[in-house]
């Protein structure tokens, strides 16, 4: 399993400032972190820093629009949980919305009771399928035994520890994109504060998981460094 940070941090894109200040003082109040943000070309940026556990988006938003924004995180993400909040509640905007990938659609007005209830329910499925994924395969000569904590490559056998299992889930659950050091601080270890601080534990750890899953560790193939903007899990061959 993922260990995931005590606090969900949720990111809230909304231009409505009374919903905004309202759902956010909701949100902590039920034991989120939050975040929000009212201009949509923001929070896109915001969007796609990887550092929320879910992000509640508006519709209808000055600059990039929510659909524009869900679909630019699917385009690099898609684990990120998404629940669109909009008052457009016609079934070809939901359609459009569950297209784009978004993982629920909540019509405003909104009861709060109902949203942390999808809230909860969608941190719950992104859990489950972060810790479905069983077995890694590298290249066609490593394999990695998530539950087991082992490996082979070739006929070597490997064995992890389970912050090692972690930080490869995390990155095969997030694919071609590259996932920051800040942002393993904070999701594969807890970390909430001074993460920058930290880094050096990030580079230590995927310094002994070359050692097991490279053949050559100085020159990786698998768990390769993106300059500036983290590390990636490469799967095919
Ligand atoms: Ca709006």
């Amino acid at each position: 399993m993922i260990r995931v940070s005590k606090q969900p941090h949720i990111l809230i894109i909304e231009d409505e400032a009374a919903i905004r200040t309202g759902l956010t003082d909701a949100l902590v109040y039920h034991g989120y972190r939050v975040d929000g943000v009212a201009d949509g070309n923001q929070g896109l940026g915001k969007a796609l820093s990887g550092k929320f556990d879910l992000i509640l988006l508006d519709l209808m938003l000055p600059g990039t629009s929510g659909f524009e924004i869900c679909d630019a995180i699917r385009k690099v993400d898609r684990e990120q949980p998404i629940i669109m909040l909009t008052a457009k509640t016609s079934d070809e905007d939901i359609i459009t919305g569950l297209g784009l990938g978004a993982d629920d659609y909540v019509g405003k007005p909104f009861s709060v009771a109902e949203l942390v209830l999808r809230i909860k329910a969608v941190l719950r499925r992104a859990r489950t399928v972060v810790a479905a994924a069983q077995k890694i395969e590298l290249g066609g000569d490593v394999t990695i035994d998530t539950q087991n904590l082992r490996g082979t490559r070739g006929l070597e056998e490997l064995v992890f520890t389970r912050r090692e299992m972690d930080i490869l889930e995390y990155l095969h659950a997030h694919g071609e994109r590259p996932v920051s050091r800040e942002e393993l601080l904070n999701k594969v270890w807890g970390y909430d504060r001074n993460a920058a601080l930290e880094t050096r534990t990030v580079d230590i750890h995927v310094a002994k998981l070359r050692r097991k899953i490279e053949i050559d560790a100085k020159s990786p193939r698998y768990l390769i460094t993106v300059r500036g903007a983290g590390y990636r899990l490469v799967t095919e061959t």
